[in-house]
């Protein structure tokens, strides 16, 4: 069953940051198919990129050749209760996933704030939630089947071809095509959310209270205030508590409909964003649900943006969120969308944007189709003063010598890719540019 409408000539990323003129759109059905096709495209010297949900703002999936999806390989593939996990199609998106491992009396243990990704998507470039006893959801991943360049079927774990596994968790589909995932699963577990406005004076006052006492904390911050709201989540065996009319309100309403409103003053009017942060924070009321963690973990987000987000070593979070205040103040950066703030626990995964740390993450927001580079640029420069990591999904200005003397592991993983894909048959223009492949050279140098 096909998710997506792709067609050849004209492909574009969610925010329409990106957009691409693929020759040819392929949408395999079958981890033998998709082989097949690989194969076949590897020895024709075809380019493939693989497109998950197509969610990231950055030219990950930008193509000129093969575009491919999985949207055709979805669900449960097979389940090890004794091992507690689940091997799911790599094309399966979080919102099919949720149900299905529901129905199993399972759920992922955690996961971000949409669930419209794919599995293989999310992992690859390092997506996370939050909560500092949770690593990222690639740290969620047991075991990969991965499709490489000459069609070969090659699986990885902790125990099996160990190094292909640290690299292929967290690798932009870059190793070649996950066609599918084996996930370590928890019992299906019902939270309570809690949200309610509070000052980041407080939350910082507060900050590693709510991080230990709650196992998963985030905010949001407006600027040109000291006002947001706090987000807690609690295991909970309360029954179910939709919250009602007025939680729904909130998510759908005041969240997307009443966002995108502002939102939309705030472009005809950049000069109200300060008095628009403050409706916003006014704006705020408290929410208290209970219900299963897949339907709670994550909300609708209808209104269209760019995004660029760093993870910074979890010490340096209120220092940079006090440079981020008084960076904004002094700009005056015409920004309505708050300031999202999350914590993730440190994990061993090559390219994990948390690797080796403990990490805070810090999301900035700019409404699609209002000037987002210089707020980006102000702030992204606090962020590499605090040797921050992009998002590899989210908007930066990064290149390879600054992320090379960021991830431990960076030339391991030129050397498993170059192992795998030879002669670049999983690369764009954007991504030999950022891992420093020269073009002219065979891929597997150095
Ligand atoms: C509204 C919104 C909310 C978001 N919320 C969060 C959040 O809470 N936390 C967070 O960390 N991020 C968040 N993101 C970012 C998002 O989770 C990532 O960009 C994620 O990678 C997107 O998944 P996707 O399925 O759309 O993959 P795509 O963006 O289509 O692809 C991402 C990468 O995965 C690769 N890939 C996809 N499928 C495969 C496959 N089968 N095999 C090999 N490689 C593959 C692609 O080649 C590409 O390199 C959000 C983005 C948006 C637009």
């Amino acid at each position: 069953m096909s998710t997506t409408t792709l067609r050849p000539g004209r492909w574009s990323n969610w925010s329409g940051s990106v957009r691409g003129k693929p020759r040819e759109i392929a949408m395999p059905a079958s981890i033998d198919e998709l082989a097949r096709q690989v194969g076949e495209f590897g020895r024709s010297g075809r380019r493939v990129r693989v497109v998950g949900a197509g969610h990231s703002f950055t030219p990950l999936a930008q193509t000129d050749d093969v575009l491919m999806s999985l949207d055709n390989m979805q669900g449960v593939i097979s389940a090890d209760e004794a091992r507690g996990t689940v091997t799911v199609f790599g094309g399966t998106r979080l919102y099919n996933l949720g149900p299905a491992l529901h129905e199993r009396g399972v759920a992922q243990e955690n996961l971000g704030d949409i669930n419209q990704q794919s599995i293989a998507g999310a992992i690859s470039t390092s997506t996370h939630g939050t909560g500092v006893g949770f690593g990222s959801i690639a740290t969620q991943v047991a075991g990969i089947t991965l499709v490489t360049a000459s069609g070969e079927v090659v699986t990885c774990s902790a125990e099996e071809n160990p190094e292909i596994f640290n690299a292929a968790r967290v690798s932009l589909g870059m190793l070649g095509v996950i066609a599918a995932v084996t996930l370590r699963v928890v019992p299906a577990k019902k939270v309570n959310l809690k949200t309610r406005r509070e000052s980041l004076t407080s939350i910082l006052a507060h900050l590693e209270e709510y991080k230990r006492n709650n196992t998963h904390f985030e905010f949001f911050w407006f600027p040109y205030t000291d006002g947001g709201q706090a987000k807690f989540v609690n295991e909970s065996d309360a029954p179910v508590k939709q919250g009602g009319a007025w939680a729904n309100f909130n998510k759908i309403v005041l969240e997307n409909g009443a966002l995108a409103l502002l939102s939309g003053t705030t472009r005809l009017m950049p000069f109200l964003a300060p008095a628009i942060c403050k409706i916003s924070v006014a704006g705020i009321t408290p929410i208290d649900e209970v219900n299963y963690s897949h339907l709670i973990y994550t909300t609708p987000r209808a209104v269209r943006f760019q995004e660029m987000e760093y993870s910074i070593p979890a010490e340096h979070f209120a220092t940079v969120m006090q440079e981020i205040r008084d960076t904004i103040n002094r700009e005056r950066y015409k920004v309505n969308f708050p300031v999202e703030c999350r914590f993730v626990k440190g994990d061993d995964i090559w390219l994990s944007t948390a690797y080796g740390r403990d990490s805070a993450y810090i999301a900035v927001h700019m409404y699609r189709g209002m000037p987002y580079k210089d707020y980006f640029a102000g702030i992204e420069e606090i962020f590499t003063r605090y040797d921050g990591r992009p998002h590899w999904g989210k908007i930066h200005t990064r290149d390879a010598a600054y992320l090379a003397a960021h991830y431990p592991h960076w030339d391991d993983f030129r050397r498993v890719r170059a192992q795998l894909d030879p002669q670049g048959v999983f690369l764009n223009d954007y991504l030999r540019q950022l891992f420093a492949v020269p073009a002219s050279m065979p891929v597997s140098a150095k």
